[in-house]
């Protein structure tokens, strides 16, 4: 399809934000006889899923200290369930298991989840976390683990999959989606986007919604937005000048495991796995220490084995890497792989000498994250919505349907609380004791 001249709304960004918003966009324009999926076009430099929504690790999961954070997940995980099958989403759960730094965060995030009705098991104590994990697992050795919270909603959807399956959503309302055009620049009028500048020409519109994740700095720069920014803390400070994006590299890998002997003691799918631990961590290559603080992984079954992640690395301000265009041994680094498989080894017997089945595949990737490690979704200028998810998003599907309602000129709460303005008025999430800076 060619480039239209005018379309009443751009979306740029074919990730799991741009074509989530653009899918419930047409739907709502649809219901309220506003208009339908034609007003919509969908750009993408690449194409949908070049981004990080078809490299995530798939997780899914409501294990969040911060109660805004918490509502997107409760509203994220609905459209997960109501669309299982096209999304290729597995309801296995998740697990977080902590030691007791975070005993306290995640009393209070199980506190949540029984007030708002998601399902999950809360067990506390040394002993019970271990019988839990045996019940589960007859393998499991890890120790010192003091909390474990059993979330029964959650799990992971497969990357490539999902988007592609969001995709087919989108273009069943009639959305059409560019690929290989990449936005350059915007006409503007008195603060207004006019025009989107692309590498194929230009598009005149009246809306614009921005979801590039990694990329947000670029577009950001383009649309005039600010780079530092003053930052109002909790106790009334202020704090001038700070960087609005940091960018993060996360360090994702597989083993190859046989899936089918990786399954719960009854032969169920595993949940997804979370432990953040300050036991030992000793290489399961060398036997050597790797660290005796905080540490922690995650891991799940994938197709062809078990896949995780690692805390990860901060790139400062002004990483200038093209977070995708690199082969993954440029993300992940020999330490990350030592790091990783020694976390499973530590969890399950069934993981010790993992270290020698470590794949290197394509995974990891860079993060850009705001200047509280939260998510800013706002219209940034009165006729550009932004959706830039502070690298927490795939999960975040739901994020699409509330931005629609906001496009019809709704208020929504589970928003609300994630405007550029809350910097400024020092209006900021609470923060937790993990070690990510995702949680
Ligand atoms: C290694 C890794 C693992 C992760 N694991 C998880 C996980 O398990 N669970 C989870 O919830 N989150 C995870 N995340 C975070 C999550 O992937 C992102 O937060 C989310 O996918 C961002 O979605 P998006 O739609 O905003 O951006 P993306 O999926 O990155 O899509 C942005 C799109 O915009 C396009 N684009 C960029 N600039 C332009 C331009 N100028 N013009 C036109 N098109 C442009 C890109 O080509 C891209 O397709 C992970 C991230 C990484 C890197």
């Amino acid at each position: 399809m060619d480039l239209p001249k005018h379309k009443k709304y751009v979306v740029i960004g074919a990730g799991i934000h741009g074509l989530s918003s653009a899918w419930h966009l047409a739907k709502e324009l649809k219901a309220r006889g506003k208009g339908s999926g034609d007003d919509i076009v969908v750009l993408d430099k690449t194409s949908p899923g070049a981004g990080a929504s078809g490299i995530a690790c798939g997780v899914v999961r409501n294990f969040y200290y911060q109660p805004a954070m918490g509502e997107v997940m409760r509203v994220s995980v609905e459209v997960w369930e109501e669309n299982a099958e096209e999304f290729a989403y597995h309801g296995v759960g998740y697990m977080a298991l902590v030691g007791p730094v975070q005993d306290k965060d995640l009393a209070s995030i199980y506190e949540r989840h029984q007030r708002k009705g998601y399902r999950s098991d809360l067990i506390t104590g040394e002993q019970k976390v271990h019988d839990y994990m045996r019940a589960m697992f007859p393998d499991w050795k890890a120790r010192g683990l003091t909390t474990c919270l059993h979330e029964k909603q959650g799990g992971f959807a497969f990357n490539k999959s999902s988007v592609m399956g969001l995709a087919k959503k989108v273009e069943s309302e009639g959305v059409s989606i560019l690929s290989g055009v990449q936005v350059t620049g915007f006409d503007m009028r008195d603060g207004i986007v006019t025009a989107v500048q692309t590498n194929q020409g230009k598009i005149h519109t009246e809306q614009v919604v921005v979801g590039v994740g990694p990329w947000i700095k670029q577009v950001w720069t383009m649309l005039g937005l600010p780079n530092k920014i003053d930052i109002k803390k909790p106790n009334g400070d202020l704090v001038k000048d700070w960087n609005m994006w940091t960018f993060w590299r996360l360090q994702e890998g597989e083993i190859r495991f046989d899936p089918t002997a990786y399954t719960t003691a009854d032969g169920a799918y595993p949940p997804v796995m979370h432990v953040d631990s300050t036991e030992p961590l000793v290489s399961d290559k060398t036997g050597e220490l790797i660290t005796d603080q905080l540490w922690g992984i995650y891991f799940k079954r994938d197709k062809a084995g078990v896949q995780g992640g690692a805390v990860p690395e901060n790139l400062g301000h002004d990483a200038q890497i093209d977070p995708y265009g690199t082969a993954s041994k440029y993300v992940v680094q020999e330490d990350f792989v030592d790091y990783w498989t020694a976390g499973l080894a530590h969890c399950m017997q069934r993981f010790e000498g993992c270290s020698g089945e470590y794949h290197w595949a394509s995974s990891g990737g860079v993060g850009a994250f705001t200047a509280d490690s939260f998510p800013v979704f706002d219209a940034m200028l009165p006729n550009v919505y932004v959706v830039a998810d502070s690298n927490h998003g795939y999960k975040m599907i739901g994020v699409g349907k509330e931005v629609a309602k906001v496009l019809m000129g709704e208020h929504s709460s589970v928003l609300h609380p994630f405007r550029f303005a809350r910097f400024a008025e020092g209006d900021l999430h609470p923060v937790s004791s993990s070690p990510y800076p995702w949680s």
